[in-house]
């Protein structure tokens, strides 16, 4: 952070403020993770302070240290839009453009206060009067962590918000694999863990959770998943009714599109999930390297996310989705091919 910066935030932390934190639609553990922790610090502080966020979250989030105060948009409208109307100041975290909170935007939009965003997505929006943006960064929990260093706040670390911050730089970096995992990374991590975090017991809390349909749901992804290897690419498709008789859960399908990943010579793999609710094929893009799937959701998808990990939707149907998602592979031949 800029000395500009953090002056500005002491500034804007100055005297008991109503604030509001916003993670991003669906949230997942980073969302989760980096908005409870900043909630626990701001309110030692003596701030009154919300989580809101868009819609619901994964089951295996619902051990968090005080998840349960969050208030969530498509449950509690009124109580939601009220703590934004009279919010003085609204936190960001973990995206970079107000379309990612789906109908939290409109009351965004109209909100008086100013906003700070704090995250690591590529190309941030504008709409922020201090602008934390990393996209060095592993996590938004990883930036968290630097933001309490540089207002000289790391006293303020409880065992609890070490276990939010701590899960959410495990679940964006793949369990501390993927290549925005630095040395700085692991330091932090080695800081939270002193500051009280349990590791084996969130490892097992996110990871070890899982129920029978959500195993016997990946085996159908697995049956599915197929294999384009002049484009050293793989994808998995899932329709509604494969998801439906599977007792589909929000956060079941979380991790899936990596196994297309794993296999050997593969640098780009896709799932399609259909959502029949809203009518879309959400899809989920990894790569390995240098090929970006944040260009590849940007340009034909809606969406966007990280070089080697981005989201976005179709409004074709699976069919239609899949063939388009085949015709665009020969515009990426150069960096896919061998
Ligand atoms: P996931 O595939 O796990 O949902 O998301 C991968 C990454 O892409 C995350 O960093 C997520 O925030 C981002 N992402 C997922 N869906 C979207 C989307 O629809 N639009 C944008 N801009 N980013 C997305
Ligand atoms: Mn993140």
């Amino acid at each position: 952070m800029t000395t500009a910066a953090i002056n500005d935030i002491r500034q804007l932390l100055s005297g008991n403020k109503k604030i509001v934190i916003i993670p991003h639609k669906n949230p997942d553990g980073d969302a989760m993770g980096s908005t409870l922790a900043l909630c626990a610090y701001l309110r030692q502080l003596g701030h009154h302070t919300s989580v809101v966020a868009p819609n619901e979250y994964p089951h295996f989030l619902k051990w968090l240290p005080a998840e349960e105060q969050t208030i969530i948009y498509s449950q509690e409208e009124e109580k939601a839009t009220t703590l934004i109307a009279e919010a003085e100041l609204i936190f960001t975290l973990d995206f970079n453009h107000l379309s990612r909170t789906g109908a939290l935007e409109q009351h965004l939009k109209k909100a008086r206060a100013p906003f700070v965003m704090i995250d690591h997505h590529q190309q941030p929006d504008s709409y922020a009067i201090v602008t934390y943006s990393d996209t060095s960064m592993s996590s938004t929990c990883q930036m968290v962590y630097h933001f309490l260093e540089a207002l000289e706040a790391t006293h303020y670390i409880t065992p609890e918000m070490a276990a939010c911050l701590y899960t959410g730089i495990m679940t964006d970096t793949g369990s501390f694999r993927f290549s925005a995992t630095t040395a700085q990374t692991h330091r932090v991590i080695a800081a939270l863990i002193e500051k009280g975090a349990n590791n084996t017991a969130i490892h097992q809390n996110i990871y070890d959770t899982n129920s029978y349909t959500k195993l016997q749901l990946l085996g159908v992804a697995l049956n599915n998943l197929k294999v384009i290897p002049e484009y050293r690419t793989a994808y998995i498709t899932l329709t509604q009714e494969e998801l439906d008789t599977h007792s589909f859960q929000k956060g079941d399908t979380e991790g899936f599109v990596n196994y297309g990943l794993s296999l050997d010579g593969i640098i780009f793999a896709v799932i399609f999930i259909e959502n029949k609710n809203d009518a879309i094929i959400k899809m989920s893009l990894r790569s390995k390297g240098d090929f970006s799937v944040n260009d590849v959701a940007r340009k034909h998808y809606h969406g966007g996310g990280h070089i080697n990990a981005a989201g976005g939707k179709s409004d074709l149907n699976m069919e239609q989705t899949v063939a388009h998602f085949i015709s665009i592979l020969p515009e990426y031949k150069a960096q896919l091919s061998q």
